[in-house]
Protein backbone atom coordinates (compact mmCIF):
# COMPACT_ATOMS: atom_id res chain seq x y z
CA UNK A 1 0.00 0.00 0.00
CA UNK A 2 0.58 3.84 -0.35
CA UNK A 3 0.43 4.26 3.39
CA UNK A 4 3.39 2.56 5.38
CA UNK A 5 1.78 3.40 8.43
CA UNK A 6 -1.91 4.38 9.42
CA UNK A 7 -2.70 5.67 13.02
CA UNK A 8 -6.30 6.86 13.92
CA UNK A 9 -7.88 7.41 17.09
CA UNK A 10 -4.85 6.50 19.07
CA UNK A 11 -5.62 6.86 22.81
CA UNK A 12 -3.03 6.05 25.32
CA UNK A 13 -2.80 6.54 29.06
CA UNK A 14 -0.92 6.11 32.40
CA UNK A 15 -1.86 4.89 35.34
CA UNK A 16 0.34 7.07 38.05
CA UNK A 17 0.41 8.30 41.75
CA UNK A 18 -3.47 10.56 41.82
CA UNK A 19 -4.76 8.98 38.87
CA UNK A 20 -4.40 8.49 35.32
CA UNK A 21 -2.49 10.71 32.98
CA UNK A 22 -3.94 11.04 29.52
CA UNK A 23 -1.04 11.31 27.29
CA UNK A 24 -2.44 10.70 23.93
CA UNK A 25 -5.77 11.76 23.41
CA UNK A 26 -7.24 10.63 19.54
CA UNK A 27 -4.45 11.14 17.60
CA UNK A 28 -3.86 10.27 13.78
CA UNK A 29 -2.29 10.75 10.78
CA UNK A 30 0.52 8.68 8.15
CA UNK A 31 3.18 8.04 6.87
CA UNK A 32 4.01 7.30 3.23
CA UNK A 33 6.51 5.33 2.07
CA UNK A 34 9.93 7.27 1.62
CA UNK A 35 8.56 9.99 3.23
CA UNK A 36 9.55 11.92 6.44
CA UNK A 37 6.43 13.08 9.03
CA UNK A 38 8.41 15.66 12.11
CA UNK A 39 5.94 15.47 15.18
CA UNK A 40 6.46 18.81 17.03
CA UNK A 41 5.55 20.28 20.54
CA UNK A 42 6.84 21.28 23.48
CA UNK A 43 8.10 18.37 26.09
CA UNK A 44 5.15 16.29 27.68
CA UNK A 45 2.95 16.67 24.49
CA UNK A 46 2.50 13.20 24.33
CA UNK A 47 5.15 13.17 21.02
CA UNK A 48 7.61 10.71 22.49
CA UNK A 49 4.30 8.36 23.86
CA UNK A 50 2.43 8.14 20.37
CA UNK A 51 6.36 6.75 18.65
CA UNK A 52 6.18 4.51 21.66
CA UNK A 53 3.06 3.21 20.87
CA UNK A 54 3.94 2.66 17.68
CA UNK A 55 7.07 0.78 18.12
CA UNK A 56 5.12 -0.92 20.75
CA UNK A 57 7.20 0.15 23.89
CA UNK A 58 4.18 1.29 26.18
CA UNK A 59 6.06 0.42 29.06
CA UNK A 60 3.37 -1.78 31.04
CA UNK A 61 1.91 -2.20 33.38
CA UNK A 62 1.21 1.42 34.00
CA UNK A 63 1.13 1.95 30.40
CA UNK A 64 -1.72 1.25 28.19
CA UNK A 65 -3.54 2.15 24.57
CA UNK A 66 -6.85 2.33 25.72
CA UNK A 67 -8.31 2.77 22.06
CA UNK A 68 -7.26 3.18 18.44
CA UNK A 69 -5.61 1.64 15.71
CA UNK A 70 -1.70 1.27 14.12
CA UNK A 71 -1.29 -0.30 11.11
CA UNK A 72 2.15 -0.75 9.63
CA UNK A 73 1.84 -2.39 6.20
CA UNK A 74 -1.55 -3.13 6.41
CA UNK A 75 -1.03 -5.29 9.47
CA UNK A 76 -2.82 -4.07 12.92
CA UNK A 77 0.26 -3.98 15.44
CA UNK A 78 -2.06 -3.59 18.83
CA UNK A 79 -3.52 -7.13 17.87
CA UNK A 80 0.35 -8.79 17.95
CA UNK A 81 1.14 -10.78 19.85
CA UNK A 82 4.42 -9.29 22.08
CA UNK A 83 6.35 -12.18 20.39
CA UNK A 84 5.61 -11.38 16.59
CA UNK A 85 6.08 -7.50 17.70
CA UNK A 86 9.55 -8.10 18.51
CA UNK A 87 10.32 -9.57 14.84
CA UNK A 88 9.25 -6.29 13.89
CA UNK A 89 11.11 -4.10 16.16
CA UNK A 90 14.70 -3.51 15.47
CA UNK A 91 14.03 -4.86 11.91
CA UNK A 92 11.21 -3.26 9.47
CA UNK A 93 10.51 -0.59 12.35
CA UNK A 94 13.75 0.63 14.47
CA UNK A 95 13.64 3.45 16.86
CA UNK A 96 16.65 6.17 17.37
CA UNK A 97 16.80 7.58 20.97
CA UNK A 98 17.99 11.32 21.94
CA UNK A 99 21.24 9.82 23.91
CA UNK A 100 23.08 7.29 21.79
CA UNK A 101 24.94 6.10 25.14
CA UNK A 102 21.37 4.95 26.00
CA UNK A 103 21.49 2.67 23.07
CA UNK A 104 24.76 1.52 23.26
CA UNK A 105 26.49 -1.34 25.80
CA UNK A 106 29.93 0.11 27.28
CA UNK A 107 30.95 -3.20 27.54
CA UNK A 108 30.62 -4.39 24.11
CA UNK A 109 32.50 -3.91 21.00
CA UNK A 110 30.60 -1.57 18.09
CA UNK A 111 31.25 -5.09 15.95
CA UNK A 112 29.23 -7.08 18.42
CA UNK A 113 26.53 -4.35 18.99
CA UNK A 114 26.22 -3.87 15.05
CA UNK A 115 26.13 -7.77 14.36
CA UNK A 116 24.12 -9.07 17.39
CA UNK A 117 20.75 -7.81 16.13
CA UNK A 118 20.95 -8.60 12.49
CA UNK A 119 22.13 -12.31 12.91
CA UNK A 120 19.14 -12.69 15.69
CA UNK A 121 16.95 -11.26 13.53
CA UNK A 122 17.38 -12.32 10.29
CA UNK A 123 19.40 -15.31 10.92
CA UNK A 124 22.20 -14.75 8.41
CA UNK A 125 26.16 -15.78 9.15
CA UNK A 126 28.16 -14.25 11.18
CA UNK A 127 30.39 -12.97 8.41
CA UNK A 128 27.45 -11.77 6.08
CA UNK A 129 26.60 -9.58 9.17
CA UNK A 130 30.55 -8.69 9.58
CA UNK A 131 30.56 -7.38 6.11
CA UNK A 132 26.91 -5.83 6.40
CA UNK A 133 28.05 -4.05 9.44
CA UNK A 134 31.22 -2.46 7.85
CA UNK A 135 28.57 -1.15 4.64
CA UNK A 136 26.57 0.54 7.51
CA UNK A 137 29.75 1.71 9.28
CA UNK A 138 30.75 3.70 5.73
CA UNK A 139 26.76 4.52 5.16
CA UNK A 140 26.53 6.02 7.93
CA UNK A 141 29.76 8.25 7.39
CA UNK A 142 32.08 5.69 9.17
CA UNK A 143 35.30 4.98 7.51
CA UNK A 144 38.50 2.31 8.84
CA UNK A 145 35.12 0.17 9.86
CA UNK A 146 36.87 -3.07 9.78
CA UNK A 147 39.19 -0.99 12.62
CA UNK A 148 35.92 0.67 13.98
CA UNK A 149 34.13 -2.71 14.69
CA UNK A 150 37.01 -3.74 17.36
CA UNK A 151 36.37 -0.59 19.48
CA UNK A 152 33.99 0.19 22.22
CA UNK A 153 31.79 3.56 22.35
CA UNK A 154 33.46 5.39 24.53
CA UNK A 155 36.29 5.32 22.06
CA UNK A 156 34.08 7.42 20.13
CA UNK A 157 32.66 11.16 19.90
CA UNK A 158 29.50 11.72 20.72
CA UNK A 159 28.65 12.58 17.17
CA UNK A 160 29.89 9.13 15.84
CA UNK A 161 28.43 7.28 18.69
CA UNK A 162 24.80 8.66 17.24
CA UNK A 163 26.45 7.20 13.65
CA UNK A 164 26.92 4.05 14.61
CA UNK A 165 23.01 4.05 16.35
CA UNK A 166 21.93 5.15 13.14
CA UNK A 167 23.98 2.39 11.46
CA UNK A 168 22.46 0.10 13.81
CA UNK A 169 18.98 1.12 13.40
CA UNK A 170 19.40 0.76 9.62
CA UNK A 171 21.33 -2.75 9.61
CA UNK A 172 18.10 -4.63 9.06
CA UNK A 173 17.37 -2.71 6.35
CA UNK A 174 13.76 -1.36 8.16
CA UNK A 175 10.97 0.43 6.14
CA UNK A 176 10.55 2.90 8.90
CA UNK A 177 13.07 4.19 11.57
CA UNK A 178 11.63 6.91 13.81
CA UNK A 179 13.69 9.45 15.62
CA UNK A 180 12.92 10.75 19.06
CA UNK A 181 15.39 13.89 19.13
CA UNK A 182 17.84 12.53 17.62
CA UNK A 183 20.31 15.53 17.66
CA UNK A 184 19.20 17.65 21.05
CA UNK A 185 22.35 16.25 22.40
CA UNK A 186 24.41 17.46 20.50
CA UNK A 187 26.08 20.46 19.38
CA UNK A 188 24.72 22.35 16.64
CA UNK A 189 27.91 21.71 13.90
CA UNK A 190 27.36 17.84 14.53
CA UNK A 191 23.80 18.27 14.62
CA UNK A 192 23.50 19.41 11.02
CA UNK A 193 25.87 17.01 9.99
CA UNK A 194 23.59 14.12 11.19
CA UNK A 195 20.39 16.16 9.99
CA UNK A 196 22.29 15.80 6.66
CA UNK A 197 23.16 12.12 6.87
CA UNK A 198 19.38 11.44 7.40
CA UNK A 199 18.73 12.84 4.10
CA UNK A 200 21.40 11.16 2.24
CA UNK A 201 20.40 8.10 3.90
CA UNK A 202 16.52 8.59 2.81
CA UNK A 203 17.57 9.31 -0.65
CA UNK A 204 19.66 6.05 -1.16
CA UNK A 205 17.22 3.59 0.77
CA UNK A 206 13.96 4.59 0.53
CA UNK A 207 13.27 4.88 4.21
CA UNK A 208 10.44 6.23 5.46
CA UNK A 209 10.93 8.06 8.80
CA UNK A 210 8.89 9.87 11.53
CA UNK A 211 11.07 12.36 13.30
CA UNK A 212 9.93 13.72 16.89
CA UNK A 213 11.19 16.82 17.93
CA UNK A 214 10.93 20.48 19.66
CA UNK A 215 13.24 22.32 17.54
CA UNK A 216 11.12 23.85 14.81
CA UNK A 217 14.85 24.34 13.13
CA UNK A 218 15.08 20.14 12.71
CA UNK A 219 11.80 20.75 10.90
CA UNK A 220 12.66 22.69 8.84
CA UNK A 221 15.45 20.85 7.57
CA UNK A 222 14.19 17.23 7.51
CA UNK A 223 9.96 17.37 7.15
CA UNK A 224 7.90 16.53 4.32
CA UNK A 225 4.84 16.67 6.45
CA UNK A 226 4.32 18.19 9.73
CA UNK A 227 2.14 17.32 12.88
CA UNK A 228 2.02 19.92 15.32
CA UNK A 229 1.15 18.17 18.93
CA UNK A 230 -0.63 19.66 22.16
CA UNK A 231 -1.58 18.29 24.73
CA UNK A 232 -2.00 14.84 23.67
CA UNK A 233 -3.65 15.60 20.46
CA UNK A 234 -2.51 16.51 16.51
CA UNK A 235 -3.54 20.30 16.75
CA UNK A 236 -2.27 21.15 13.10
CA UNK A 237 -1.45 19.07 10.36
CA UNK A 238 -0.10 19.50 6.60
CA UNK A 239 3.09 19.78 4.44
CA UNK A 240 6.06 21.82 5.91
CA UNK A 241 5.16 24.87 3.65
CA UNK A 242 1.65 24.89 4.85
CA UNK A 243 2.94 24.64 8.50
CA UNK A 244 5.65 27.31 8.21
CA UNK A 245 3.74 29.56 5.89
CA UNK A 246 0.43 29.29 6.28
CA UNK A 247 0.05 28.33 10.29
CA UNK A 248 -3.58 28.12 10.96
CA UNK A 249 -3.89 27.23 14.43
CA UNK A 250 -3.31 30.15 17.71
CA UNK A 251 -0.24 27.23 18.92
CA UNK A 252 1.14 26.74 15.80
CA UNK A 253 1.35 30.39 15.31
CA UNK A 254 2.77 31.12 18.96
CA UNK A 255 5.56 28.51 18.18
CA UNK A 256 6.61 30.02 14.68
CA UNK A 257 6.31 33.49 16.66
CA UNK A 258 9.11 32.41 19.51
CA UNK A 259 11.66 31.47 16.29
CA UNK A 260 11.18 34.85 15.46
CA UNK A 261 11.73 36.45 18.51
CA UNK A 262 15.14 34.18 19.25
CA UNK A 263 17.24 37.82 19.68
CA UNK A 264 15.18 38.73 22.66
CA UNK A 265 17.00 38.76 25.84
CA UNK A 266 16.60 34.86 27.64
CA UNK A 267 14.38 36.29 30.02
CA UNK A 268 11.90 37.55 27.92
CA UNK A 269 11.73 34.34 25.64
CA UNK A 270 8.45 32.65 27.03
CA UNK A 271 6.90 31.77 23.49
CA UNK A 272 3.95 31.02 25.05
CA UNK A 273 2.32 32.51 28.79
CA UNK A 274 1.49 30.03 31.20
CA UNK A 275 1.44 25.92 30.87
CA UNK A 276 -0.19 23.65 29.10
CA UNK A 277 -3.25 21.56 31.05
CA UNK A 278 -3.42 19.17 33.21
CA UNK A 279 -3.57 15.64 31.30
CA UNK A 280 -4.76 14.26 35.04
CA UNK A 281 -8.32 15.99 34.08
CA UNK A 282 -8.05 17.26 30.24
CA UNK A 283 -9.77 20.34 29.86
CA UNK A 284 -13.89 20.01 28.53
CA UNK A 285 -12.74 21.97 25.50
CA UNK A 286 -9.98 22.95 23.66
CA UNK A 287 -6.98 22.48 25.42
CA UNK A 288 -4.95 25.70 24.19
CA UNK A 289 -7.80 27.47 25.62
CA UNK A 290 -6.10 28.91 28.66
CA UNK A 291 -3.26 30.37 26.29
CA UNK A 292 -5.08 30.98 23.39
CA UNK A 293 -5.46 35.03 22.52
CA UNK A 294 -8.66 34.08 20.81
CA UNK A 295 -10.69 32.13 23.11
CA UNK A 296 -13.98 32.22 22.74
CA UNK A 297 -17.10 31.05 25.00
CA UNK A 298 -17.26 28.14 22.39
CA UNK A 299 -14.00 26.81 22.92
CA UNK A 300 -13.90 26.18 26.78
CA UNK A 301 -16.68 23.71 26.59
CA UNK A 302 -16.15 22.06 23.04
CA UNK A 303 -12.80 20.40 21.63
CA UNK A 304 -12.77 21.87 17.99
CA UNK A 305 -12.94 19.48 15.42
CA UNK A 306 -10.31 18.93 12.84
CA UNK A 307 -10.81 21.76 10.01
CA UNK A 308 -9.37 21.24 6.33
CA UNK A 309 -7.73 24.54 5.98
CA UNK A 310 -6.51 23.67 2.31
CA UNK A 311 -6.01 20.47 0.52
CA UNK A 312 -4.68 18.04 3.11
CA UNK A 313 -3.57 21.22 5.45
CA UNK A 314 -6.09 20.53 8.91
CA UNK A 315 -5.85 22.40 11.91
CA UNK A 316 -8.50 21.83 15.27
CA UNK A 317 -8.95 25.39 15.88
CA UNK A 318 -12.94 26.89 16.24
CA UNK A 319 -11.56 30.21 14.71
CA UNK A 320 -11.92 27.74 11.34
CA UNK A 321 -15.06 26.12 11.87
CA UNK A 322 -17.68 27.88 10.13
CA UNK A 323 -19.92 27.88 12.01
CA UNK A 324 -17.99 29.88 14.41
CA UNK A 325 -18.63 32.47 12.17
CA UNK A 326 -20.35 34.83 14.16
CA UNK A 327 -18.48 34.40 17.30
CA UNK A 328 -15.47 35.08 15.02
CA UNK A 329 -17.00 38.38 13.56
CA UNK A 330 -17.05 39.51 17.39
CA UNK A 331 -13.50 38.64 17.97
CA UNK A 332 -12.05 40.22 15.31
CA UNK A 333 -14.09 43.53 16.25
CA UNK A 334 -12.82 43.26 20.04
FE1 LIG B 1 -7.89 29.28 20.63
FE2 LIG B 1 -10.43 28.53 20.59
FE3 LIG B 1 -8.86 27.92 18.58
FE4 LIG B 1 -8.57 26.73 20.92
S1 LIG B 1 -10.32 26.58 19.56
S2 LIG B 1 -6.97 27.51 19.65
S3 LIG B 1 -9.00 28.39 22.32
S4 LIG B 1 -9.49 29.95 19.22
MG1 LIG C 1 10.32 13.29 24.44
Amino acid sequence: PDKLLEVENLHVSFRAQGGEVHAVRGVAFDVAQGETLAIVGESGCGKSVTSLAVMGLIPRPHGKIVAGSIRFKGTELTALSAKKMRRIQGTDLSMIFQDPMTALNPTLTIGSQLTEGIVYQKKISRAAAYQRAIDMLEMVGLSNGAQRMKQYPHQFSGGMRQRIVIAMALICRPSLIIADEPTTALDVTIQAQILELFDQIQKETGVSMIMITHDLGVVAKTADRVAVMYAGKIVEMGSKRDIFYHASHPYTQALLNAIVRLDLPSDTLKPIEGAPPDLFAPPEGCSFCERCPFAMEVCRHVQPPATTVDGHHTAACWLLDKRADGIRQKVENY
